[in-house]
Parts: structure tokens; C-alpha cells; sequence
């Protein structure tokens, strides 16, 4: 789930301390460390940090699915997608990779992009630097050895950074990516119509649109919503004139 706003997070999904939980980091230095995980609520501050939330093709959009592979979700928006012909960006999580390696080499074969999300869902900000690199690493490390692709777009959960991930994506040529268009299908009470609403109104051209190809961290069943919403969001592309960015 990449969802930016912490007030409808579930409790389960709240940071505890941050403090406690970064020895060795303390007073500006722990801020500075922090700050990109503004970038989540702070569009503004995107820029400021090389974070990009928009593509920018005037005529096109980014469809992007977060949190999967998932045994009943994927293969469903993977054929949905395969229907109209449209290509997707994955940001995979390496945990769930490893659960379902066999789908994340058929997101590759279909000839959408595999992006990174993580390998274990965490927010970043209650990791160490050390931590980052590790679960980084561990998930590009899975990425390609099943996909036999190399992520070069990166999303952390909930949208948010920490100097330590940004870091790393600058070292390793990943893109940093939000997403301009979210379709809060992660969220309880998030129907077809409430999910396609929030992605299509005011829809334009550079639009990065964010939806879950899983429950794994959400709302159990809440993909169900998400591709009964995917048909409508499709057609309002096409009515905008707009085309799925490959
Ligand atoms: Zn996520």
C-alpha cells in the first residue's frame, strides 16, 4: 500500500517512536534523515528532493500497481490489462516475489515494467540507513533473478522516503516515483465507483495513476474494487485522448 496520508493509515500500519527506533541518528541530523518522508503530504517538496509525481508526455498517462505479485489479483489485472492492451508499471515487493516468483516473471514476459516498492512492507521511517540498503538490495536482488529485469523506478510504501532510500536511488539510477492520480483502493470502504471517481476526475496527460494489485497490506479483498474500477478508468483514458505510457 503507497497510500500518502497517515490520518486514514490503519493503526496497524501507524509508526511507532521514530526516535527509539534510529540509534546513532538524533536532533538534525535525524530530521534531515526524515525529511523526505514529507515529500508524502508536501508535493511541493517533491522537486526540491528529485522526486517526480507526473511523467512528462502531455498525451500520456502511467498506470502503476503496487504491492503484489498476488496469487488472485495479478493474473487478473494482468489479463484485464492484456484485453485492452495496455502495459503497467509493478512495483513489486520482494517478499511477495519470493511467495510467487512465477507471476512476477509473467508481469516481465507481458512486457509491463517491473518497478521497486520493497522487500518487506515497512515505512521507511522507522528503519536505519543500514536497514534500507539491506531491504533494497534484497528486493532488487529477488526483482532480477526472477524477472531478469533491473528496476529503474522506485516507490517506497506509503509514498515515503528517507535520505537513506533517496540516496540509494540516486546511486543505483532508480527513478523515485509518486503518483499524481490515487485511486485509494487500498482503503475499507473504497468501491469501483469511488476508486474510478478519484482516478478520472480532472485526468490529464502526465497523470501517474496508483492502485493495488493486492490486499497483502490493505483491506482484505480490496482488489476485487480495484479491477472493477480498472474498465472505467481505461475508458476515460481513451475518452481524454490520452494514451497508457509503455
Ligand atoms: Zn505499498
Amino acid at each position: 500500500m503507497t497510500h500518502g496520508r497517515t490520518h486514514a493509515r490503519p493503526p496497524e500500519h501507524r509508526s511507532p517512536s521514530r526516535t527509539s527506533l534510529l540509534p546513532g541518528i538524533a536532533g538534525a541530523a535525524l530530521r534531515a534523515y526524515l525529511l523526505p518522508g514529507a515529500a508524502a503530504v508536501c508535493p511541493p517538496l517533491r522537486a526540491a528532493l528529485g522526486v517526480r509525481d507526473r511523467l512528462e508526455a502531455a498525451d500520456e498517462v502511467l498506470l502503476t500497481f503496487d504491492d503484489g505479485p498476488h496469487p488472485q489479483a495479478t493474473p487478473a489485472v494482468l489479463d484485464l490489462l492484456r484485453d485492452a492492451g495496455v502495459k503497467a508499471t509493478f512495483f513489486l515487493v520482494g517478499e511477495q516475489v519470493e511467495r510467487c516468483p512465477q507471476l512476477a516473471a509473467e508481469i516481465a514476459s507481458a512486457g509491463h515494467e517491473v518497478a521497486l516498492h520493497c522487500h518487506r512492507h515497512r515505512c521507511l521511517l522507522r528503519l536505519t540507513p543500514r536497514q534500507v540498503r539491506d531491504d533494497l538490495g534484497r528486493a532488487q536482488a529477488v526483482i532480477g533473478e526472477t524477472t531478469g529485469r533491473r528496476p529503474r523506478r522506485y516507490r517506497p510504501p506509503y509514498g515515503i522516503f528517507n535520505a537513506a532510500a533517496l540516496a540509494l536511488a540516486r546511486a543505483q539510477g532508480w527513478e523515485p516515483l509518486l503518483w499524481s492520480k490515487d485511486g485509494r483502493d487500498w482503503q475499507r470502504r473504497a468501491s469501483a465507483d469511488s476508486i474510478a471517481a478519484r482516478v478520472t476526475r480532472g485526468l490529464r496527460g502526465g497523470d501517474v495513476i496508483l492502485l493495488h494489485d493486492a490486499d497483502h497490506y490493505s483491506t482484505p479483498g480490496s482488489w476485487r474494487q480495484t479491477l472493477a474500477a480498472l474498465p472505467r478508468v481505461l475508458d476515460a483514458i481513451n475518452d481524454q485522448r490520452l494514451r497508457v505510457a509503455r
